[in-house]
């Protein structure tokens, strides 16, 4: 199969998806916000559903955000099933599981057409910003297979296991993505630079990642410094592709989310380039960034020479 040149485009279909992950050119670009950018754009997004219902009542709005992902240039879509998991559903809308998933996964899929891969997305079953209410291990297991077993039926192109505060409920999830050929990528929600939302040191994540090794090990939902003290450390001390995508905002309020706007498209797509510097395999945007924060980011790093600064100087 024959590899994109740095500064080609990447032609989903034609190419593995692992294949790229691997490859020297530049990073693949995963797409930015749903959940804020539903609400930007006026849909209500209370928690704790939070993104989740707009797939009835705003399907096209939520299309038309992938679409205007894939028009910025990102090559990774991820399904708005955030807060789809039948353990959240099960509570508060069990008939609509299926229809939802189902939705969810055909909305990313119309968008992403032969450009862009489509990822399922799965998080935390509690809140992801409260590790202290991860339900115990068998539970874990029984609610994230369900969930990735749906994904996968529904014809996800990899699986994005996301914002995860604990490693603990990140392995549970990941052991049933695992059974499955598909790429896995894991990322984490931070506290600070050297530590998981539940205190949990980085060595502690690295150790799992070592022995799991997910497709791309990745952090998420934390400002844009924070990410960038963790993709240093993951890149000296990991031999697994490294990922990134930081929020612009902060989270709280009645709809989850508070707009700041401390970083323009521009400064998002510099942060961009430096973790591309470091080596990372793929950027993202996370909570608060729009279409055009990942237009800069995407066109930014597809001309950013891709380094290995961090092993060099080591
Ligand atoms: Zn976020």
């Amino acid at each position: 199969m024959s590899r994109p040149l740095p500064g080609t485009r990447i032609r989903a279909p034609h190419a593995d998806l692992r294949d790229v992950l691997i490859s020297e050119g530049p990073p693949l670009v995963l797409d930015g916000a749903m959940g804020t950018e539903l609400l930007r754009r006026g849909v209500p997004t209370p928690l704790p559903l939070w993104s989740a219902p707009a797939l009835a009542e705003h399907a096209d709005i939520v299309e038309s955000i992938h679409r205007d992902y894939v028009s910025a240039g990102c090559h990774l879509v991820s399904t708005n099933t955030f807060r789809t998991s039948w353990y959240l559903m099960a509570r508060h809308n069990p008939d609509a599981w299926e229809t939802w998933n189902r939705r969810a996964v055909q909305l990313a899929r119309n968008a992403a057409g032969d450009r862009a891969w489509v990822l399922g997305s799965i998080t935390t079953l509690e809140d992801c910003y409260r590790p202290d209410l991860v339900p115990e291990v068998l539970e874990l297991q029984h609610y994230h297979r369900r969930q990735i077993d749906l994904l996968v039926e529904l014809g996800v192109d990899g699986l994005l296991l996301e914002t995860f505060n604990t490693v603990r409920e990140l392995d549970a999830a990941f052991d049933a993505a695992a059974g499955y050929d598909l790429p896995v990528l894991a990322s984490v929600v931070l506290r600070d630079a050297t530590h998981l939302y539940d205190g949990t040191p980085l060595a502690g994540l690295i150790q799992w990642a070592r022995r799991a090794r997910p497709d791309v090990l990745c952090v998420n939902c934390a400002s844009p410094e924070t990410l960038d003290g963790a993709v240093r450390w993951l890149r000296e001390h990991l031999d697994v592709p490294v990922g990134a995508y930081a929020n612009v905002g902060r989270s709280g309020g009645e709809m989850g989310f508070v707009f700041t706007r401390a970083y323009s498209p521009g400064d998002y797509a510099r942060w961009c380039v430096r973790w591309t510097r470091l080596g990372v395999r793929v950027i993202g945007g996370c909570c608060g960034t729009t279409p055009d924060h990942m237009r800069a980011a995407a066109s930014a790093v597809r001309h950013a020479r891709r380094g290995n600064e961090v092993r060099t100087q080591s």
